[in-house]
């Protein structure tokens, strides 16, 4: 096994096991799970790498998240 795909796997199991669930604020679907890390001014989201996840502010210290695409999205489906 590769050192990249042993890291992948190891990085995979301790989202699994340590991640949050991140809902979507209009439907309330778990979009991904992700450990979440403020490193130099940046807020990363570890695992949410393939999330096709839209974020704004609620109020100066609430993030929301959303489903980008319309049809992934319940509540928003036509
Ligand atoms: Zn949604």
């Amino acid at each position: 096994m590769q050192r990249d795909e042993v890291k992948r796997k190891v990085k995979l199991a301790v989202v699994a096991v340590a991640g949050r669930p991140i809902r979507c604020e209009v439907c309330d679907e778990v979009m991904v799970k992700a450990i979440p890390i403020i490193w130099k001014g940046d807020v990363k989201l570890i695992g949410a790498e393939t999330g096709l996840v839209s974020v704004d502010f609620a109020s100066m210290n609430r993030l929301v998240f959303r489903h980008v695409e319309v049809a992934a999205c319940p509540a928003r489906r036509p």
